[in-house]
């Protein structure tokens, strides 16, 4: 079996050129020519290729592609007649380096292959390839849960950068919850200044709080991080429930006025926004005109998972709310509250998205056409979005895509909850294989989950993540019908050598 010099995610079409190698020359750093499409990012990437062994420089801006100096040896092309976006040729020869790019994100991809060339092979050598690649699904994500427990924004930056090592391209980063709200909002302070720290009375006798939240500087720091690596951040604020934070720190936001207290148990919690009342809602609209401006990307997600309705069904202000809209059920008063907060983020210009309990209760109100529903409970979910005409993200828990879960069914190996296998995560496939292609069309990719509940240490986030999300990241770029687990596991064991070098922790064990 071929080992495609053990690249992961495998590219759709590749063919390694057996004993023909590219050797810098001695006492010359390869130069990098690219058309304007692609110039700007020439410095990181050539920094990015170096720091894996592989030393070159941007070629100066005048440089005549048609005419190119003797050490200008890595030419990009811009390629508008490759039929895919985010697609790229790739071809290394004893002397050349030919990358040719439908978008920047094709040829930036084509980088992140070289790169894991790089740091597989002696200094300044690539082995002869050529490859013709792109993603199968426009949608590969990753969420990280930094309310459970808080990591600092270097963290967040390596979990970005390593994502971009696996060529996945969303980032999805749940902001608030029971146990911590993260996000700095300027006008509305006591929602991180309470609503940020919690009492720890699980790993210290003391009473201290822990916890932490991001400023606009490192939200900023941030985006600007992804953005670099063609990663898109969609942040989420978590309503109506999990709302233990925001209302200690607003309790007239809930139906009983409190007082409440971040929580620091795990689990669903009956105290949830109070749906009567209408300065929740003012409260909300300020919460996302800040979360507009702190992050461009088009997407806001807005939670809606795991919202018990006790509260509101002894509350006379959502009783209330029932009567006056004609609603005839708490299930259905949620379905309310999801569209009147989808059309503030809507209003806003952006598009949201919702855990797939969005689906319940909306006989009556039904959801905004361009609602995204991304899948949790089950791919059973995302199939009745799909064929409700709504678009959805795959990311079932029962699938493969819970990355907190444990890897092995053993009591020495961290993880919570389930198990999922390497071979679970690899298995996963995004797109029902009952789809047609019409149906396909509205599965826009998938995610891998991790919920930090029982993850303090950014370093066991680390090891719990992979090599699982390797396993993902080549189930959402391959098409199902070209994965191989057998090679994928062949190919594993010199992968690990490259997470090693980049100092990123993995789970060593059986992958099945
Ligand atoms: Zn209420």
């Amino acid at each position: 079996m071929n080992n495609f010099e053990n690249l992961i995610p495998l590219p759709s079409s590749i063919t390694p050129m057996k004993g023909i190698t590219f050797v810098t020359p001695n006492g010359i750093t390869p130069l990098v020519y690219a058309p304007s499409f692609f110039y700007d990012e020439l410095v990181f990437v050539c920094h990015h290729l170096s720091e894996a062994g592989f030393k070159c420089a941007p070629a100066p801006k005048d440089t005549d592609p048609d005419n190119l100096p003797p050490n200008c040896v890595i030419q990009v092309e811009e390629e508008p007649d490759l039929p895919m976006a985010e697609m790229y040729q790739l071809r290394v020869t004893s002397s050349f380096i030919q990358i040719r790019a439908s978008d920047s994100s094709g040829a930036f991809y084509a980088f992140e292959t070289l790169r894991q060339l790089a740091l597989s092979s002696r200094k300044g050598r690539l082995p002869g390839i050529s490859i013709i690649d792109n993603p199968a699904t426009s949608w590969r994500g990753l969420m990280l849960d930094t309310s459970r427990h808080f990591f600092p924004v270097s963290f967040i930056k390596k979990i970005l950068d390593t994502m971009a090592f696996h060529k996945l391209n969303r980032f999805h980063w749940h902001l608030t919850d029971d146990q911590g709200w993260r996000l700095y909002i300027p006008s509305l302070p006591e929602l991180t200044e309470k609503g940020g720290w919690r009492h720890d009375t699980k790993t210290t006798w003391e009473d201290v709080k822990i916890g932490g939240f991001y400023t606009e500087e490192d939200i900023t720091e941030v985006v600007k991080y992804a953005r670099e690596r063609h990663i898109i951040v969609i942040p989420e604020i978590d309503v109506p429930g999990h709302a233990s934070a925001i209302l200690t720190a607003y309790p007239e936001l809930g139906c009983t006025g409190g007082p409440y207290e971040v929580e620091d148990r795990f689990g669903i919690f009956k105290e949830v926004l109070c749906a009567g009342n209408d300065r929740v809602f003012d409260v909300l609209k300020t919460i996302f005109e800040q979360v507009c401006k702190v992050f461009p990307g088009p997407y806001i997600h807005i939670g809606g998972d795991e919202c018990p309705k006790e509260r509101w069904d002894n509350c006379p202000k959502c009783k209330k709310r029932m009567k006056d809209e004609h609603i005839a059920s708490s299930t259905q008063l949620q379905a309310w509250f999801t569209s009147k907060v989808a059309n503030i983020v809507q209003s806003l210009g952006k598009t949201p998205i919702g855990w797939d309990e969005v689906l319940d209760g909306t006989e009556v109100f039904g959801l905004p056409e361009n609602m995204i529903v991304q899948s949790w409970q089950s791919s059973e979910r995302g199939v009745i979005a799909a064929k409700r005409g709504l678009q959805t993200i795959m990311s079932p828990m029962t699938d493969g895509c819970y990355l907190d879960y444990s890897p092995i069914n053993d009591p020495a190996e961290p993880g919570r909850l389930g198990l999922c296998t390497v071979k679970n995560s690899y298995d996963y496939t995004p797109i029902p294989s009952s789809f047609d292609s019409k149906m396909s069309e509205k599965v826009l990719g998938g995610q891998a989950n991790f919920w930090t509940e029982g993850t303090p240490y950014s370093r066991v986030v680390e090891y719990l993540l992979f090599p699982r999300l390797c396993a993902i990241s080549e189930s959402l770029w391959l098409p199902s019908y070209q994965k191989d687990f057998a090679s994928f596991a062949k190919r594993l064991p010199a992968h690990k050598k490259r997470l090693k070098k980049l100092d990123i922790l993995f789970y060593d064990g059986p992958l099945e």
